[in-house]
């Protein structure tokens, strides 16, 4: 008979986490730029209270364990206290994305049952607009204080945030349940579908949290002070709310203020030292410090995930600002952390534009998930570096149903089931960096062969005239399809369609060059910052490329 361990059996529980930066940085700092127009401070053990605060206020509104508390919301310390607060609690904290369009909100909202939506005072006139089409939410709670409740409003019996939470005393013992119970909901952005909520666990978080902070993953510690850019509700800020708690560390949190100049200001005012965002708001930043001959005086570290970051920015960041980029990449159904690119003692003794080369990739598993590329029968494909497939993945953070779904996602890998397809297009090398080459819906496919629109858009974005690059697909009567560039100019530079293509003569093969460039003004992004390739793809369809 098996011998069993005979250690304590604690559930890995959300709660744990807050409870700990409460006792161990009680007095760290929680700095947030309000939409109220201030910067508030608070901390640790402050924060925790208040989350006990609202939990009791949630019971007292008569939530049961499993309810959903939606929210519209940016990064804020009261934001944290409703990540915490609820799911600490037992209830379900799920964040919806106030930048989609208000009809994917209200299906977002209704798909999820929410019983309640907790939202930033400038929202409040979305949030009249859709309260008509909300009939779940019971009660609507604008996360304010007295002093800044609107005058006037639609919305019957609205409450204020603050004064919920100064009704109650505090004295809440945080309660103990099981650890797979659900802790937070957060939808797909739907770049390539309808969205999909992803629900995740108290443990699979807490996995989740562990390894993220870990030195060759984001590398957090106490000595940091750390300014999520990304949005608590794009895939819960890649988990910082909750690593962050974990090591204890001096929190920033930008609220809606994420031009560069906004950003730059706080960076400096609170000597962050590491940030994690897309990479558009880094393109914000960079052009602002760029136009403006600053520096950063405190910023060391970044990590970059969302959309394949451009080596040209990486380098700017780099050289130009001693700024190292932790290149990452996940997604909503992994929580989302999947890989992340770090060199080991091995690879520092490369050349530097052989470790250049790697940290431009995707990066490594972290420990908890495993991964490997498939052709489309779900046979394993070698990791060379050059051969592309599938990209499957399993963990013990990766979605294993959608909610309200019963059908599985999973396929299997060589006849062995469970791995989660990603629909992304990649490749592994023999060190087991990940690079994605496409999502598979984005990919080109000339004449039986595939070329990788990122890959180009990475060339392009390595050009000094261009502020940002975008390729896709165009149909193509002999190749079936050929790559369109689409190009936004930075201001006030000179740049043909000519010299543009004469750019990539020597960086890649001849054949993968694009067909056609096409100057823009805009380029539609995703309200998670992605470019939007289904749009272009639409603008463009009847583009007729030369010669043809
Ligand atoms: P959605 O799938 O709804 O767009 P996610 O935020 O979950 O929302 O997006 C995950 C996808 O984003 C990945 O499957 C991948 O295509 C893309 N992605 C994330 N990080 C990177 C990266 N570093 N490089 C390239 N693509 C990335």
């Amino acid at each position: 008979m098996a011998l069993m361990g005979q250690m304590m059996a604690m559930p890995l529980l959300i709660s744990s986490l807050i409870k700990h930066a409460a006792r161990h940085a009680g007095d760290t700092e929680i700095v947030s730029k309000r939409v109220e127009g201030d910067l508030h401070r608070t901390t640790w053990a402050a924060a925790e209270r208040r989350s006990r605060q609202l939990a009791q206020a949630l019971a007292r509104l008569g939530l049961q364990p499993g309810d959903r508390v939606g929210t519209l919301a940016w990064n804020g310390y009261r934001h944290l206290e409703i990540y915490y607060g609820s799911s600490g609690s037992g209830l379900v904290c799920h964040t919806i994305n106030p930048r989609l369009f208000p009809e994917q909100i209200a299906w977002i909202a209704n798909d999820a049952q929410d019983s309640v939506l907790c939202f930033d005072l400038n929202l409040l006139p979305l949030v009249e607009k859709l309260a008509p089409g909300l009939p779940s939410i019971k009660h609507f709670i604008v996360m304010t204080d007295r002093a800044h409740m609107p005058a006037q409003t639609t919305l019957a019996g609205l409450l204020c945030y603050d004064e919920l939470l100064d009704a109650e005393d505090g004295r809440y013992a945080w309660p103990e349940f099981d650890e797979n119970t659900a802790c937070s909901l957060c939808y797909t952005s739907g770049t390539t579908g309808h969205p999909k909520g992803a629900v995740y666990s108290h443990r699979s978080t807490l996995l989740h949290t562990y390894a993220s902070a870990l030195p060759d993953a984001l590398d957090c510690s106490a000595r940091d002070v750390i300014l999520p850019v990304v949005p608590m509700f794009h895939v819960n800020a890649w988990g910082l709310p909750y690593s962050c708690a974990l090591i204890g560390c001096k929190l920033v949190m930008p609220g809606p203020f994420l031009d560069g100049q906004s950003l730059y200001e706080l960076f400096e005012s609170e000597g962050v030292t590491f940030s994690a965002g897309v990479p558009t708001v880094w393109l914000g930043l960079l052009n602002y410090v760029k136009a403006n001959n600053l520096k950063f005086s405190s910023f060391k570290r970044t990590v970059i995930g969302g959309s394949a970051c451009p080596p040209a920015m990486m380098k700017s960041l780099q050289e130009d600002y001693g700024v190292e980029v932790i290149h990452a990449w996940g997604m909503t159904e992994l929580s989302p952390i999947g890989t992340l690119s770090k060199l080991s003692a091995k690879q520092l003794q490369l050349p530097k534009e052989a470790q250049q080369r790697l940290l431009e990739k995707q990066g490594k598993a972290v420990f908890g998930i495993d991964m490997a590329i498939a052709d489309d029968a779900g046979q394993a494909l070698p990791w060379d570096g050059q051969v592309t497939g599938n990209l499957l993945v399993r963990g013990h953070w990766v979605i294993d149903s959608y909610y309200g779904e019963h059908s599985s996602p999973l396929q299997s890998l060589d006849g062995e089931p469970g791995w989660f397809p990603t629909g992304d297009v990649a490749s592994i090398d023999d060190y087991g960096f990940m690079q994605i080459t496409d999502r598979s819906k984005d990919v080109i496919k000339s004449g039986g062969e595939w070329i990788s629109s990122i890959e180009l858009e990475n060339i392009a974005m390595a050009h000094p005239a261009v502020f940002e690059a975008a390729v896709i697909a165009c149909a193509h009567p002999k190749w079936d399809e050929r790559p369109l560039l689409v190009v936004i100019k930075k201001p006030e530079a000179e740049l043909t369609r000519e010299q543009l293509l004469a750019f990539f003569e020597g960086r890649i093969a001849s054949w993968q060059i694009p067909d056609d460039v096409v100057f823009v003004s805009e380029i539609p992004h995703t309200a998670t910052g992605k470019i939007q390739k289904l749009r272009l793809r639409d603008q463009f369809k009847s583009h007729r490329l030369p010669g043809l």
